[in-house]
């Protein structure tokens, strides 16, 4: 089997940013994410490969934040295209635990199938390669075997990394992309057989079974009025979700020119369902974090058998309520769905 030493992570960075913009798990400030290798202030910075989830997801980095479309001028009724925003820069995010890989997956569900492909998404996707960090020890929050993954393998993770303490990370290519990349840096691996580490069990029990068809009958229950009760509708939550996608496009004009762009958007907002003439279908905070929820756990996987949360416990970490996703699939499988 192929090892990693420890002591040459330096050089496999080095190596792998002359070609890529690579991204690490790193504490900048009081924010941790995964930042481009360039930014590091190593005096300032604190790389977090132990960490199980840094505070942001690596959705960004496919999916960014803000993203310029396209520019244009336009003479009366005359538009002319000026340019077209692809960005397919080679990228490399390194550490990513399987729910975020798994995330990444399910974008591509979202921007690849059903017949339409966003091409904005797809040149920034297939120009970049994951490097799975595989979890051992999953967290107080953690619950992704529940939601249909594993904590350790990954189909789309192009590399799969085994943390073996001081004998440094089991290195395996998992893809042709991963074995590509393997050859371009075979000197710096060793050939030597050590022992897979011994994963730990999850700490909270989930069970996912049986939530998709419960809610399905729920849209009307009661009970979305005590559940929502604390929401106070801030959007966090969405925002730290790695499978969380929806997006609004806005223009901006000046005089004869102009450029559109997309920006994430929240279906926690008012704004988010807000009609040109006023209406708004949902116009209350229980709709909005009901469909929050019926989204994640029953729409998607209805449309796409999976649902649209990979069970990174983000939103659970941050929610200044403390809302829960777990304690809400428990709460749906305990009620009657007629009631
Ligand atoms: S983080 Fe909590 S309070 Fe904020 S929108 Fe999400 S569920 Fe509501
Ligand atoms: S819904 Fe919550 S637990 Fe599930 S993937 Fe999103 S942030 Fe993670």
């Amino acid at each position: 089997m192929k090892i990693l030493k420890k002591n040459q992570l330096d050089t496999l960075w080095e190596r792998l940013a002359r070609n890529a913009e690579l991204y690490l798990p790193t504490q900048k400030g009081d924010q941790s994410g995964f930042f481009s290798y360039k930014t590091l202030k190593p005096e300032k910075d604190t790389l977090m490969l132990d960490a199980l989830n840094v505070y942001l997801s690596p959705k960004n980095i496919v999916l960014p934040q803000t993203e310029m479309m396209y520019s244009f001028t336009h003479q009366g009724q005359e538009i002319n295209l000026e340019e077209v925003y692809e960005d397919p820069t080679p990228r490399i995010i390194f550490g990513l635990r399987s729910c975020d890989v798994k995330s990444i997956d399910r974008l591509d569900t979202v921007f690849f199938t059903r017949g339409f492909v966003d091409e904005y998404y797809r040149s920034r996707r297939e120009n970049t390669l994951l490097i799975l960090n595989a979890c051992y020890h999953p967290g107080p929050n953690c619950f992704c075997e529940a939601m249909g993954l594993s904590p350790r393998e990954s189909e789309s993770a192009d590399i799969i990394l085994h943390d073996a303490g001081e004998e440094g990370y089991i290195w395996v290519a998992n893809t042709e992309k991963g074995r590509e990349l393997t050859g371009n840096i075979e000197d710096i691996l060793e050939e030597k057989e050590i022992s897979y580490p011994q994963p730990r069990p999850f700490t909270r029990e989930v069970d996912y079974t049986g939530v998709a068809e419960k809610l399905k009958d729920m849209f009307s229950h009661p009970i979305w009025h005590p559940l929502s009760d604390p929401c106070i509708n801030c959007g966090i939550c969405t925002y730290v979700c790695p499978n969380c996608y929806c997006f609004d496009i806005q223009v901006k004009t000046r005089g004869e020119e102009g450029y559109r762009y997309r920006c994430w958007d929240s279906c926690m907002y008012g704004e988010y369902t807000m009609m040109a003439g006023g209406h708004n279908p949902r116009e209350t905070g229980m709709e909005r974090f009901r469909n929050r929820f019926l989204h994640k756990l029953e729409f998607f996987t209805e449309r796409y058998g999976e649902p649209l949360c990979t069970g990174c416990g983000r939103c659970i970490a941050v929610c200044p309520t403390g809302i829960n996703i777990i304690e809400i699939m428990e709460k749906a499988k305990g009620v009657e769905p007629s009631a």
